[in-house]
């Protein structure tokens, strides 16, 4: 979801008493996939959902309290807002740093009706004193506060929490959630599934099965990247047409691919930016020595929480396929962690004198330097 809309909605429902008019708000504009089926990938979890859907339909009781794990882009939100809309019951979004008020928080406990999902983003975000407040309310539906001694009664709600760091939440709050799925990285077919459907949706384009599947090559895994992949590439079709008409699925080729990778300053390998780059580009000069997040972050000109969240997921991904040319790919991660930090590995090595090839042979990354034989 948009950041300003999401913002937006927080401020709107602080202002405002919850109605399921609002909710409907939230959950209908979108092209995210409304139900499971549509939902790609994550099988056995989807699977374990349909059971505990059914199961709550059935007895007609609350979803169970949900934690939902995974990196950013991987689908969390969308699969929330999934599960409400099989429940066909009302979803409130919230952001887990604006739930650090105690005031705020018991007025919107107060008002979820019954079955109801509060969806909690960026659960680690909420003051280790609010995770210890919703002990309670996740075992027995109820908060304690100083002057009762049994607690006051909520409606049996659910809270979905997500968050791409399990560890920092408070194990005993971690553990009263009784589902916590990890969303796994996407494979490069799911991927071109997921483009393919975008594309026709979203777009009313017909991709070809190549183009989709160079496409999800470049995606590390991950569907946000997939769908603003898909934007920039569309973006840089309808530049490259001078003619004075739209766009047409036949325009979508593997030259324009190529143009649209060069115009994002990505590599045509894995579709890694320039941070990344330097990133490896540091591990590298380091001859193998581990490096300290602290040390790697000045050095890389990146906030610390910028490689956890943003680089790291991927480059220590233990399967990176790595085409280095035709007939060759190298299988591993691109960076390891050890005991005395982070380290480059064989791939590293191999995937930065790719792009050195790149670049002295057909001049790709002007301006960077990379320190490979
Ligand atoms: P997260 O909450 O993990 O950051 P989102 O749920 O916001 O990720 O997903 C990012 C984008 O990717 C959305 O546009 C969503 O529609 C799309 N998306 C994510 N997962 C899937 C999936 N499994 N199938 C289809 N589209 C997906």
């Amino acid at each position: 979801m948009n950041a300003f809309i999401k913002q937006f909605n927080i401020f709107r429902k602080k202002q405002e008493a919850i109605d399921e008019s609002e909710v409907e708000e939230i959950i209908q504009p979108s092209q995210r996939p409304l139900t499971l089926d549509d939902y790609i990938g994550q099988d056995l979890i989807k699977s374990q959902a349909r059971l505990k859907i059914n199961l709550a339909k059935k007895h007609d009781t609350a979803f169970c309290h949900t934690l939902l794990l995974g990196h950013a882009g991987a689908g969390k939100t969308t699969f929330a807002k999934i599960i409400a809309a099989e429940l066909g019951v009302p979803f409130y979004e919230y952001l887990g740093s604006n739930l650090n008020d105690g005031s705020v928080l018991i007025n919107l406990l107060r008002r979820l009706p019954k079955g109801a999902i509060l969806f909690i983003d960026e659960i680690h975000m909420l003051s280790k004193s609010i995770q210890e407040f919703f002990y309670p309310v996740l075992e027995d539906s109820k908060y304690l506060y100083a002057n009762c001694d049994q607690g006051v009664e909520l409606n049996k709600f659910t809270i979905i929490g997500c968050t791409t760091h399990a560890g920092m939440l408070n194990h005993p709050f971690m553990e009263r959630f009784a589902w916590k799925p990890t969303l796994s990285p996407y494979s490069k077919s799911e991927l071109s599934e997921l483009i393919k459907r975008t594309a026709s949706r979203k777009y009313g384009f017909d991709m070809e099965d190549d183009v989709t599947l160079s496409l999800a090559s470049l995606c590390q895994g991950t569907p946000r990247k997939a769908v603003h992949l898909i934007q920039n590439f569309i973006d840089v079709a309808s530049c490259s047409f001078i003619e004075n008409r739209p766009v047409v699925a036949s325009d979508l080729t593997l030259d324009v691919l190529t143009q649209t990778v060069q115009s994002l300053d990505m590599d045509p390998m894995l579709g890694l930016d320039r941070p990344f780059r330097e990133y490896l580009n540091v591990l590298q000069n380091e001859n193998g020595k581990p490096i300290g997040l602290r040390s790697l972050s000045a050095m890389c000109h990146q906030q610390e929480v910028t490689l956890l969240n943003s680089i790291e997921p991927f480059l220590l991904l233990p399967n990176i396929e790595l085409p280095i040319d035709e007939n060759n790919v190298i299988v591993g991660p691109l960076a390891k962690v050890t005991r005395g930090g982070r380290a480059a590995t064989p791939s590293t090595v191999a995937y930065l004198r790719a792009c050195k090839n790149l670049q002295q042979n057909h001049g790709w990354f002007p301006g960077e330097t990379f320190n490979v034989d």
